[in-house]
């Protein structure tokens, strides 16, 4: 293991742990080679060429930590019109309420505390803390940015480093709290941000930072949070360990419901206790074997099984010339898809909400059109895949209650034909 290892890395193969710099990886699941889920294709794009990446995860035998094998340049990623808005999803939006009113209440924060959120997107989560009278400031690298500031969130637009927390100090004063909700997977400078993390965080400051938890990823076969996106999935050990290099300690742990599984850590660069959440955490990932091969190996297994039993029933539906289509195209539904090798033949189209920035827009490589989910209602298709089934029970609330009487089909963790 190299002695130092500064937790950035370059576009390009990957060959050694992001977090420990080991070289001892295993691989977890090749998805193929696929394009980026958020480089969504207008009509005039339709006939010209597109870019395939690798779409392999490993895993650390040491830290647990999970990553791809290749990492797409952040600025090919986060193109100026990425098409993704925080405040469009309505069950996202009640759930970052709820996130800023427990950061508020559990660090005292009050008209003198700023908090700031990296990869703020269009300031949903600050808006909830400005609500609870907080001062806000946003860091988002896209033309979101934009839309945020319009809405009264002020919002610095680039990439979260040191340069940046310098700013921010300079014009706004050190942060009380500063989140990254859903982002922290995503950076391919990791070292560059947690080490602007630790520049701007006041003395007793803390970083609360949520994502997409590993355990959750494995136990709920959810292969398709496995996106260019991700550079990495983590476990609290990998978490704890990466702190740790940069002269910070993670002081407590907590596993939440949000995107089918998430974990949530406190960071400080005090001294404070560590609670026993953290023991509890790292016991259960011990006893579940994120370290070792078995939980792995039934992972892959589960996601063949449910790729094959999604291919059978929109084969079937084929056979028997019934309609059979999509509803939401969040970025992993681009891995299922792909993964699942379905393209507009067997389902020629998807629906989504009237708000979304992917209307009008064709899915990357297969280039399915995603149309108004009005849709639904008028055409009443015999089935409806469920392609955010981590938010199924709501949408099918939504869409029962506007009508549709279609069968839903939810393709993850096992896929099947719904009864309601
Ligand atoms: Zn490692």
């Amino acid at each position: 293991m190299p002695k130092e290892i500064d937790n950035n890395v370059k576009a390009g193969a990957l060959h050694h742990c992001q977090i420990c710099g080991s070289q001892d990886l295993e691989l977890v699941l090749d998805c193929g080679h696929q394009p980026l889920c958020d480089s969504l294709v207008s009509a005039e794009q339709l006939n010209m060429p597109e870019q395939y990446f690798p779409l392999r995860q490993y895993r650390c035998v040491h830290c647990t930590n999970n990553q791809l094998d290749y990492v797409v340049e952040g600025s090919t990623v986060y193109h100026p019109s990425y098409p993704y808005r925080t405040g469009v999803t309505r069950e996202l939006s009640a759930y970052q309420a709820v996130f800023a009113k427990d950061v508020v209440d559990a660090y005292g924060l009050d008209g003198k505390s700023l908090v700031v959120d990296i990869g703020s997107n269009d300031g949903t989560l600050l808006k909830a803390f400005q609500q609870n009278g907080v001062a806000v400031q946003g860091v988002e690298p896209t033309n979101i940015a934009l839309l945020a500031r319009e809405d009264g969130v002020e919002t610095l637009q680039g990439f979260f480093d040191e340069n940046t927390a310098r700013q921010i100090i300079s014009a706004r004063g050190h942060a009380s709290v500063i989140t990254a909700s859903n982002v922290f997977a995503h950076m391919a400078p990791l070292g560059d941000v947690v080490r602007g993390i630790r520049t701007l965080l006041a003395e007793h400051g803390v970083f609360v930072l949520e994502n997409h938890y590993l355990a959750d990823v494995l136990t709920k076969a959810q292969y398709d949070t496995i996106y260019h996106e991700h550079i990495r999935t983590y476990s609290l050990k990998a978490l704890v360990t990466l702190f740790e290099l940069n002269g910070m300690k993670v002081f407590r742990a907590e596993r939440v419901s949000r995107y089918g599984g998430n974990i949530r850590v406190h960071v400080a660069k005090d001294d404070r206790a560590v609670t026993p959440s953290v023991g509890e955490v790292l016991k259960f990932e011990d006893e579940l074997g994120l370290g070792r091969e078995a939980i792995y190996a039934d992972f892959r297994r589960k996601a063949f099984e449910s790729r094959l039993a999604l291919q059978d029933l929109a084969v079937a539906a084929a056979r028997k010339g019934a309609s059979f289509v999509g509803n939401s195209f969040p970025g992993r539904a681009n891995t299922l898809l792909h993964f699942c090798g379905i393209g507009r033949d067997l389902i020629p189209w998807i629906g989504e909400q009237a708000t979304s920035l992917k209307l009008g827009l064709y899915t990357p490589g297969n280039h399915i059109p995603i149309v108004n989910n009005q849709r639904l209602i008028d055409e009443q298709p015999d089935f409806v895949v469920l392609l955010a089934w981590h938010y199924a029970e709501p949408i099918i609330e939504h869409m029962r209650g506007r009508g549709l009487k279609s069968k839903f089909i939810q393709p993850l963790p096992v896929c099947k034909v719904l009864d309601i």
